[in-house]
């Protein structure tokens, strides 16, 4: 058996909180029944939308892809049960408060009945290019909440020198505790997900990294592990403190290298993924399935039954919620995802997605403070895991000062929240590098927008000089044409004219 080991880097800041985990830890997962009808965003991952292949009034099957991938960060998306598509519509998602998005509405048949994927083959045999094309197929991105897609992930860490897996178990925000209960309940898969993982990155070693506070699920894994006999996979135990999960942080303070800034792990020969993206990736690759399920925390004060449930991508949060035994009646407000990272949402219409690793519902008085001014403690920065100064980012960002705000390192700030959580005055200071982190995008996007409409310009402006010159030296040779040349000439030529001008005029 391969003991878990703790030799750790160092983690600048970060806290120790309360997890409020063993409250929807106590049952197993749930299985969520399928609803009568799926609501399947076609944008689910970073990156393009995907592009509908269905039409209203389609019959689609379990697994079959209904929306293809568009560009070079595309993903598909696949029916999660069979039934009939009823509408491509506008619908509420969990990305800003009342936000639609394009959405494929299928009413279930209760039939369940699978679509005939690829043959399953052996993925030792298969070449790493073939293998994580496969892996794009299946339709998989991070599931920590990234939803970065998996593949393009893996294509880019294989242009890299890269030495180590991390598979991230670390789910340090409170509240969140899906991947503790998938991996004490699905550690074969999340193992052999690994396994596929390092034959797609052609690596030699991965680290499985769980928090020190979720002794079961280290347990489980250990048996599994003693019995695949990998000794290329060993388990990691970190310190239970928030935000060890984070990327860069995880590989910190597995290996002591530090992701340099704006930099990414690969920059340091590590490849983070999830354990949920992993067991994704053995259910794809291995049994066929592609991702069309995951399991989800549904918790808080507001919710009766804090429990794990495995639902259909597509089933709605009162769904859920309903199979859960409902809200409770302190229930004030919805967030998808935890606390300190989650987004609140309007309505419980909006559907479980790749992304929604949460759904916490918040009692009225748990995260209401007023604020006041800032009295330069220096507390956020003390506890800042990227080394940011939080209290300037915030002057900068209440002045819109972008140059500065690229100067103190905005882009680097992982929005963690810790700086919110230790402010004597109550500044949302995340919520506020949020919106200037969305403005400095929207400036880039413009920019080049702008950049775009310039290169137009010029070429159109090219191209209708290209034009007037040559017809400026058509003109002149017909004129050449005409002095040497006799009458015959001429009228071919006048010929040619007319037939050009009643062509241009057709
Ligand atoms: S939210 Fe950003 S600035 Fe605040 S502690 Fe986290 S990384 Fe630092
Ligand atoms: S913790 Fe709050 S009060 Fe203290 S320096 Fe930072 S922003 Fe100012």
């Amino acid at each position: 058996m391969t003991a878990p080991t703790y030799d750790l880097g160092r983690l600048h800041g970060g806290l120790r909180l309360p997890g409020h985990k063993e409250a929807s830890t106590r049952e197993p997962i749930l299985d969520v029944p399928i609803p009568a009808q799926l609501v399947l965003p076609i944008e689910q991952h970073v990156g393009q939308p995907a592009q509908p292949i269905v039409g209203v009034g389609d019959r689609v099957l379990k697994g079959q892809p209904v929306a293809e991938p568009d560009g070079e960060m595309g993903v598909p998306v696949h029916a999660t049960s069979s039934g009939t598509v009823v509408a491509i519509e506008p619908w509420p998602v969990a990305r800003h408060r009342g936000d639609k998005a394009p959405c494929i509405v299928i009413e279930c048949d209760g039939l369940d009945e699978a679509f005939a994927g690829p043959e399953i083959v052996d993925y030792r045999v298969l070449e790493p290019a073939d293998l994580l094309l496969r892996i794009l197929d299946g339709g998989i991105v991070g599931l920590g909440g990234a939803v970065f897609p998996t593949a393009q992930k893996l294509m880019q860490a294989r242009t890299c020198k890269t030495e180590f897996l991390l598979l991230n178990g670390v789910e340090c925000e409170p509240y969140i505790s899906c991947d503790d209960v998938l991996m004490r309940e699905r550690p074969a898969e999340v193992l052999g997900g690994a396994q596929v993982l390092m034959h797609a990155l052609q690596i030699e070693t991965c680290f499985v990294v769980v928090e020190s506070d979720k002794p079961e699920a280290v347990a489980r894994l250990e048996e599994v592990l003693a019995d695949l006999g990998d000794d290329r996979i060993v388990i990691k135990l970190v310190p239970t403190i928030y935000p060890s999960g984070g990327e860069d942080q995880l590989v910190q303070l597995v290996t002591n290298r530090e992701v340099p800034s704006g930099g990414l792990p690969t920059d340091v020969g590590c490849v983070v993924q999830n354990v949920g993206t992993a067991a994704a990736v053995y259910d794809w690759v291995v049994r066929g399935e592609p991702l069309i399920s995951r399991v989800t925390t549904v918790t808080g004060d507001g919710i009766a039954n804090p429990t794990n449930v495995r639902s259909r991508l597509g089933t709605t949060i009162g769904d859920i919620v309903g199979r859960t035994g409902g809200y409770t009646d302190r229930a004030h407000h919805l967030i998808i995802g935890g606390p300190l990272t989650g987004k609140t949402v309007s309505t419980d219409e909006v559907p479980v997605v790749k992304a929604t690793n949460c759904v916490l519902a918040v009692a009225r008085s748990t995260y209401t403070r007023g604020q006041l001014p800032c009295i330069r403690c220096g507390d956020c920065a003390d506890v800042c895991p990227v080394q940011l100064l939080p209290q300037q980012l915030f002057w900068h960002a209440n002045a819109d000062d972008e140059k500065k705000l690229r100067d103190f390192g905005l882009t680097d700030c992982i929005e963690c929240g810790c700086c919110d959580l230790v402010c004597p005055s109550h500044i949302p200071l995340t919520a506020s590098f949020r919106i200037a982190k969305g403005r400095i995008r929207e400036l880039a996007d413009e920019k080049a927008r702008a950049e775009r409409a310039r290169q137009r310009f010029e070429a159109r402006n090219e191209r209708l000089e290209r034009e007037r010159r040559e017809r400026d030296e058509e003109l002149a040779r017909q004129k050449e044409t005409a002095k040497t040349a006799g009458p015959a000439a001429i009228a071919e030529i006048l010929e040619r004219r007319q037939r050009k001008h009643e062509d241009d005029a057709s």
